[in-house]
């Protein structure tokens, strides 16, 4: 498996030196993994995104985790599904590279993932994760400063279709 890693867990718990959130559009919390972070980081984490003015779908910002176990938090914004013909994939595979492209930035080496779009977004899980890991292998195979990346599954059909599309691209190789 080396640097890329798949677990059922709640992502909020994980000390990593950064964890995604799955956030919208306001950065203003919401509901799903966006407002499981928002409450265990606490209120510091909304003043700081209110600063922010928002975030474009497929692109990433960056704040402190403050009571999360993380030292930072990327925001990042899922497409909506809209059938699959208004670009949600690009768009999917951007919240990925913009995200690791931003933790570099930072000098980020270890990172959390949740299932970008694949909750209120409606995003196919299943095409979701083979978007998400080809676009976390390609960004590994160029940049050797990431040390882990974790794909936090919340529940055991998303870790399926991760683990599934993770055996298909090794299958490949
Ligand atoms: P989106 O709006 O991008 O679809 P959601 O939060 O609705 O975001 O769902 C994205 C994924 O995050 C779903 O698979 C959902 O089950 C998962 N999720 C929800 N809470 C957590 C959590 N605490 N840790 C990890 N994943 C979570």
């Amino acid at each position: 498996m080396g640097r890329m890693h798949i677990i059922l867990d709640d992502i909020t718990k994980i000390k990593a030196d950064a964890i995604v959130n799955a956030a919208n559009n306001t950065l203003l919390g919401g509901g799903g993994v966006d407002g499981a972070i928002h409450r265990a980081a606490g209120s510091e984490l909304l003043e700081e995104c209110r600063k922010l003015n928002g975030c474009e779908t497929g692109r990433a910002k960056i704040t402190k985790g403050y009571n999360l176990p993380a030292k930072y938090v990327i925001h990042t914004v899922g497409p909506v599904w809209h059938g699959g013909n208004d670009n949600e994939d690009q768009l999917l595979a951007a919240c990925y590279r913009n995200s690791l492209e931003l933790a570099i930035e930072n000098g980020i080496k270890t990172i959390a993932f949740p299932s970008i779009s694949t909750g209120v977004y409606r995003f196919p899980v299943r095409r979701a994760a083979k978007i998400a890991l080809g676009e976390i292998f390609r960004f590994l195979n160029g940049n050797s400063s990431i040390d882990k990346v974790v794909m936090v599954c919340f529940d055991e059909k998303t870790m399926e279709a991760y683990v599934e599309a993770l055996d298909e691209i090794e299958e490949k190789r």
